[in-house]
């Protein structure tokens, strides 16, 4: 008999290679010792998560997470030998490799010997992402399907929104594997097989429209994974020829009752899987220009959702005018992260695009924010101004950032200037760099030097 976690895993090896070889003998030694699970569950009942069972030696062992990923966990040797028999090379449907039945996730892995797909779905049973032997398809709430997929040929990386059709057909085949395995989900079968593609893709749809005014069509990075209420609709300026997100809207914002019924229906809405989505955003862009009016509205978030920290986009020129203990008492409401779009350290970049503010008054704004306890995101546009401002953008912008107070839990996001109509207006020399991602690593590796967290922001990768 073999013991420790060491010779557990070079056993698990042979469990695999036998598995190949010989799956009837297989199958029936796993359910003998499957039976024996059972029989010692009481036992091992909180262990079974994280443990690797070896079928060869009979023995367990307690192996870390890391150590587990990709080896035959005790859920995958209960169920692949099953699935297996009943699949072949050419089945459309793959055998089961794993589920993990997380605190506010299923992820549901499929493959032979290695995961090949797995489809993630939220508490509430939505799909959150399928992956499908390298194309990956994102669900955003508003029911649309989004597909990533880098082309092995030429290493451009494919990013669009699938049309309703090839939707449903993409939904449909997640389905066929899920309703392949719905025996094995036990109690979480009611909430994975609640949806449907048709549900998904116009029921969803119309649920969303009647919960955000207008779609949410922007989010740093770090925030993908919060609970968005829209506090404002657009933007107070909505003039940067860089930025269209808001293009569709004139400004507003939301009363205070008129606020406390859209978080109601935000809360609906999202139902069991707020268990994903730790924080809350206040959108639209420039929710924090509000001044007093702000006050009832993250009281309101904080009844409703008291364990949730909140963060918000802020632009220069409408903090710039806030008194520094405005902050603090947006910091006791709540608010713990505002995200900044700097753009540049450049005067001139910022005129090319029209963006209001000096950036030297980030540095005053900044400090003032650190004071009161906040994390701060800082945006800088690379590749703003082209070839002729590369060097000016990028001094200046390196200048204003080595001012700033920042610490650990702020991210420096550097967004890569993204095309689109409005830069039309502007002088395409100033909008095109030819190496873009060597201009990218050059400001990655500056950013870092100067002991900051850098992060890439690609506006195209953005889903709520
Ligand atoms: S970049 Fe910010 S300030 Fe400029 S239009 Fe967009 S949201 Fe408004």
């Amino acid at each position: 008999m073999m013991h420790g976690s060491d010779l557990v895993k070079r056993s698990c090896s042979f469990v695999m290679f036998f598995c190949m070889e010989d799956m009837k003998a297989m199958k029936e030694k796993i359910i003998l010792v499957y039976e024996a699970i059972q029989r010692y569950n009481g036992f091992y009942k909180t262990m079974l998560r994280n443990t690797t069972f070896c079928a060869f030696c009979e023995t367990f062992d307690h192996v870390d997470r890391e150590m587990s990923i990709g080896r035959p966990t005790l859920e995958w040797m209960r169920y692949a030998p099953i699935e297996s028999s009943v699949g072949d090379e050419d089945a459309i449907v793959m055998p089961l490799y794993r589920i993990e039945k997380k605190p506010s996730s299923t992820v549901i892995s499929f493959g032979r010997d290695v995961p090949e797909s797995y489809i993630a779905l939220d508490r509430a049973g939505r799909p959150i992402v399928y992956n499908d032997r390298g194309y990956t398809y994102k669900r955003s709430l508003d029911g649309t399907l989004h597909v990533r997929h880098r082309h092995s040929s030429h290493h451009r990386r494919e990013r669009r929104v699938l049309t309703v059709d090839e939707a449903k057909e993409v939904l449909e085949r997640a389905y066929a594997h899920l309703e392949h395995v719905r025996e094995h989900l036990m109690e979480r079968r009611e909430e994975v097989m609640r949806w449907t593609p048709d549900k998904l893709l116009y029921e969803e749809k119309l649920r969303f429209r009647e919960v955000y005014a207008y779609p949410i069509t922007i989010l740093p990075p770090d925030a993908y994974f919060d609970v968005v209420l829209q506090a404002t609709f657009g933007c107070t300026w909505n003039q940067c020829t860089f930025c269209s997100f808001y293009k569709d809207r004139t400004f507003a914002k939301r009363d205070a009752a008129s606020f406390r019924e859209h978080v109601r229906m935000v809360r609906a809405f999202l139902g069991d899987s707020l268990s994903l989505r730790k924080n809350v955003f206040l959108a639209d862009g420039n929710v924090l220009a509000l001044g007093e009016p702000l006050i009832p509205l993250l009281k309101t978030v904080r009844t409703f959702f008291p364990e949730r920290r909140i963060a918000s986009f802020l632009d220069l020129w409408s903090g710039y005018k806030k008194d520094r203990l405005w902050w603090k008492t947006l910091a006791e409401l709540g608010l713990y992260r505002v995200s900044i779009g700097l753009e540049s350290g450049s005067s001139n970049i910022l005129r090319i695009f029209n963006k209001p503010g000096e950036p030297e008054e980030a540095i005053e704004l900044i400090h003032d924010l650190k004071q009161a306890g906040l994390a701060v995101n800082v945006i800088f546009l690379v590749g703003a101004g082209g070839v002729p401002f590369r060097e000016e953008h990028f001094r200046d912008s390196m200048r204003i950032l080595s001012r700033l107070p920042l610490h650990a839990n702020d991210i420096v996001y550097l967004s890569p200037l993204v095309h689109n109509s409005e830069l039309a207006a502007v002088d395409p020399e100033l909008t095109t760099l030819p190496d873009l991602d060597e201009e990218l690593s050059r400001w990655f590796d500056s950013v870092k030097a100067l002991g900051y967290k850098a992060s890439l922001y690609d506006i195209r990768e953005f889903l709520y």
